[in-house]
């Protein structure tokens, strides 16, 4: 099992990477390149996570505060067209979206006291589902596994939760 919350370190070649496939997409869409969404990608690339659209579009005012919610909005969404960036939904509904094919496959425990969301990867629970589908004349081209509950460590839990209620009031 991974680490909870695994801090991933921003890799420079990576963001470029990302950020090159990207120009191509546009280019082949017949879009034009336009500076504010190669910030708001390169400021996506570099979070990492699961992000929601308000969140980027904190990051993306720091960077250049004209950005604004509609821009960042379709932005991701073509970015999801491309096929960079998977966009989930746990359980409160709200759209995250984390950047597929950098990371290695996982799924996710959502915390629902306070929202957080830890990776993990389990070898013996993905061949289980490949076994499960082979039993059942089933070929899988892809899953997602969520687990719903809570954090056993309630300190740290309401910790998170009483500082994510602050933030949100003083949003
Ligand atoms: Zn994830
Ligand atoms: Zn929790």
């Amino acid at each position: 099992m991974m680490p909870a919350n695994r801090t991933r370190e921003v890799d420079e070649s990576l963001v470029k990477e990302k950020e090159a496939a990207f120009a191509e997409y546009i280019q082949r869409k017949g879009l034009k390149t336009t500076r504010q969404r190669n910030t708001i990608i390169s400021v996506f690339f570099k979070l990492r996570g699961h992000i929601s659209v308000e969140e980027l579009l904190n990051e993306v005012k720091k960077v250049n505060p004209r950005i604004g919610y509609a821009t960042v909005y379709r932005t991701l969404h073509l970015l999801v067209e491309s096929n960079l960036v998977e966009e989930r939904r746990f359980g409160d509904g709200l759209a995250r979206y984390e950047g597929h094919s950098d990371v290695e496959h996982h799924d996710h425990m959502i915390c629902l006291e306070c929202g957080i969301i830890s990776e993990f990867y389990n070898p013996r629970l993905e061949a289980l589902q490949e076994k499960l589908a082979e039993e059942n004349n089933f070929e899988i081209y892809r899953h997602r596994l969520e687990l719903y509950g809570a954090c056993k460590d309630k300190e740290e839990c309401n910790r998170r939760k009483n500082s994510k209620a602050a933030e949100a009031r003083g949003a």
